[in-house]
């Protein structure tokens, strides 16, 4: 069982490769956390034989991103020889099986439950949850020490709702769609930085302030550390959308 392919091909061999050191069994299964290449590009190296598992929606959105950046590929392997060399035999693999909402797979002694987290980050992202091992990957949507890309159909209630949900798991360690592996400390940063987020732009909705003013003029100096500077303003235009309740 393999989750998400790896940032890119060149990832993804190195993820075979560590594997073949463990085990000479087939990965049967591969579950995407999210549809984004970053995630899937890999698919290929891996399936099949690999079965891929992934949230409704996630292969219409692979396939409109084909669409928009049909050079995406060509722009890959320009990378580094390596790159390159990492992506001989691609393919466009969409996932094989689309769950909705709740899917439980019983895989030799481990049993992994995928969640559908709406709203979050992309179309389609999974958390998938190890109750015994008391494991949770929880994908991109919430990730500390950077800011998100919150896109049109994101929420701040809807991460909000997910945060709680993964943290009510009790899990002992999370594994993030992004950055470091923690604890349930990164739902708490989560809630602690959008509560923060929602309570000054609030104030400045009250006072009047119009979004273009409200970006060009709230600060979060708490956050100054955190990376993705430059995603900000998403975040200010789905804590003002939150605010005024739409
Ligand atoms: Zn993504």
């Amino acid at each position: 069982m393999l989750i998400d392919t790896g940032q890119n091909p060149t990832d993804s061999r190195a993820i075979l490769a560590a594997v073949r050191k463990l085990t000479s069994l087939p990965i049967r299964f591969v579950i995407d956390t999210e549809p984004h290449p970053d995630h899937t590009t890999g698919h290929f190296v891996f399936s099949p034989p690999a079965v891929v598992i992934a949230a409704e929606g996630a292969a219409e959105s692979m396939r409109g991103r084909e669409r928009d950046n049909p050079q995406r590929l060509q722009k890959l392997a320009a990378v580094s020889p390596e790159m390159r060399d990492a992506l001989e035999g691609y393919r466009f693999i969409p996932p094989d099986i689309e769950y909705r909402q709740k899917m439980t797979l019983n895989v030799g002694e481990r049993t992994f439950e995928l969640m559908y987290l709406k709203g979050v980050h992309s179309e389609a992202d999974t958390a998938v949850w190890l109750p015994k091992e008391r494991v949770l990957f929880s994908a991109a949507g919430i990730v500390v020490n950077q800011i998100n890309n919150l896109r049109p159909f994101v929420t701040i209630p809807d991460i909000l709702a997910a945060a709680k949900t993964m943290k009510g798991l009790n899990p002992e360690h999370v594994i993030p769609g992004h950055g470091t592996p923690g604890t349930v400390k990164i739902f708490e940063d989560t809630e602690r930085y959008y509560a923060l987020l929602m309570d000054r732009v609030g104030r400045m909705v009250k006072e009047g302030t119009s979004l273009d003013q409200i970006k060009k003029d709230l600060r979060m100096p708490e956050y100054d550390h955190w990376a993705g500077k430059e995603r900000f303003p998403t975040n200010v235009e789905a804590a003002y959308k939150a605010v005024r309740g739409n």
